[in-house]
């Protein structure tokens, strides 16, 4: 490799490594995350920038990147990765998500112990590519978790792990990160109007579904010809 390929990589971590603290930090600000419950990951090339098991994120610098390749082998750093290896490396190896974000976050938690799949109350479900499957229970950090977190979330962007928290995956941190804001805020949204008493709150038919998720690809502000 030129020693400017080897640079503009160092570059492209470096700048991915920042990314995912902020992002990391952010999950804590926002209330979705506890101390170190949760992790997130962002891929560059073949290798997973991961952060570490059990460390606050504040305290996370530049010197602390940390990244592991497809296989789980560490290539950059020396902490330990977080013990969630196993469903990241499994969602990288399913699908083509840049980055992924885990979180215990309290409403989607509370609705993995009570259904099956997150009722369509809101078209933003739309957005995680249709209803929320709620992956059955495993202990944190095994294989079985991973297996069946990847089930759960067949065509979608995204599930909830009973008696556990959330999982999605995107494009970018951003997106990622902004799916697992619209689950747990839709998630609060069923609770709030299930608990209404002698009321159930109306669903969103498949039909009513397809079509919010179809105009969805087109929200926001076009690229610029
Ligand atoms: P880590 O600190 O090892 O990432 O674990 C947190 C967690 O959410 C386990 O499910
Ligand atoms: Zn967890």
């Amino acid at each position: 490799m030129t020693e400017q390929r080897q640079g503009a990589e160092r570059d492209a971590v470096e700048r991915a490594w920042g990314e995912l603290v902020g992002t990391a930090r952010r999950t804590v600000a926002d209330g979705l995350v506890v101390g170190t419950s949760g992790n997130v990951s962002v891929r560059v090339g073949d290798t997973v920038l991961v952060t570490p098991s059990g460390v606050p994120y504040d305290r996370l610098r530049p010197r602390d990147a940390l990244g592991v390749d497809l296989a789980g082998r560490r290539v950059i750093g020396d902490l330990t990765p977080t013990s969630e290896l196993p469903m990241h490396l499994a969602i990288y190896r399913a699908t083509d998500a840049r980055a992924v974000v885990h979180t215990h976050a309290v409403h989607a938690t509370a609705v993995s112990t009570l259904v099956a799949e997150l009722p369509a109350v809101h078209y933003m479900t739309g957005v995680l590519g249709g209803p929320v499957r709620v992956a059955p229970y495993a202990l944190y950090g095994t294989q079985e978790l991973a297996e069946n977190m990847l089930h759960a979330l067949r065509d979608r962007t995204g599930c909830l792990l009973q008696n556990h928290g959330t999982v999605t995956y995107g494009d970018s941190l951003p997106q990622a990160y902004d799916r697992t804001a619209q689950l747990e805020w839709m998630s609060r949204l069923w609770l709030t109007a299930s608990s209404v008493p002698g009321h159930t709150p109306t669903l969103l038919s498949p039909e009513r579904l397809r079509e919010a998720q179809d105009k969805l690809r087109g929200y926001g502000q076009k690229p610029s010809p």
